[in-house]
């Protein structure tokens, strides 16, 4: 899944809305930033195959240490932590730790929808799940769209902007990610494409989408 973890995000500003959505957004995909890195230093592993699923173009072999379900819960927790020695000055800070330690969380269970069963439950191979969405392009599309809109719609509940960039910033950040993602799953596939160029291009994307909810978050004010 890639927008659709973005939904997450979103959602996640209206549990406590003092938390930026650019860590929200960091949170989310939290697992597949370390992913990708991993890969390209050999910890973990996936191939690039043209049309491997109707939506995707790569086969996830091996991926313990970001993607089981035990996983999630440790990353998840160490994020809980850090968020907490983060904010260690500000009121409440458990419950906006918790909050970015659920965005973390909620990068399973989102990819449990869409991946083939290539998601461990625990670090090995003797379990492997997912519901396999990825195996139909429109619904897939569909899905991640659906999520996207609906936290768009809790996210624009919890804050407020009057007008300019801090009244339509984000809607429109959201269209952006509508349209990122036909290019995404219906766009052409190069055969000349490698997994160190899909890791870069996920990373920079990840980075890029980040700095956008920092920055058009900071223009929002709480509600
Ligand atoms: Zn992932």
């Amino acid at each position: 899944m890639f927008v659709g973890h973005y939904a997450a995000g979103l959602a996640l500003k209206s549990v406590d809305n003092r938390v930026s959505l650019g860590w929200l957004f960091l949170g989310v995909q939290f697992v597949d930033i370390l992913f990708f890195p991993f890969a390209l230093l050999g910890i973990e592993r996936f191939q690039f195959i043209p049309h491997y699923t109707a939506s995707t173009h790569f086969f996830l072999e091996y991926m313990p240490y970001t993607h089981s379900l035990l996983s999630a819960f440790i990353w998840a927790g160490l994020t809980f932590a850090a968020a907490l020695v983060l904010w260690s000055g500000k009121g409440h800070k458990r419950r906006m730790a918790a909050v970015v330690a659920l965005a973390v969380l909620s990068h399973w269970f989102l990819d449990l929808l869409v991946h083939t069963p290539d998601l461990p439950l625990l670090g090995d191979d003797s379990l492997k799940l997912g519901f396999g969405l990825w195996n139909n392009a429109l619904l897939t599309y569909g899905l991640e769209a659906l999520l996207l809109l609906g936290g768009l719609y809790l996210y624009m509940k919890s804050t407020r902007g009057e007008k300019g960039l801090a009244r339509y910033g984000i809607p429109l950040f959201v269209v952006l990610m509508l349209g990122a993602n036909i290019i995404n799953i219906f766009g052409p596939v190069s055969p000349d494409e490698t997994a160190a160029g899909i890791a870069t291009s996920a990373l920079a994307a990840y980075f890029v989408f980040a700095a956008l909810a920092f920055y058009l978050d900071s223009r929002r004010s709480p509600r």
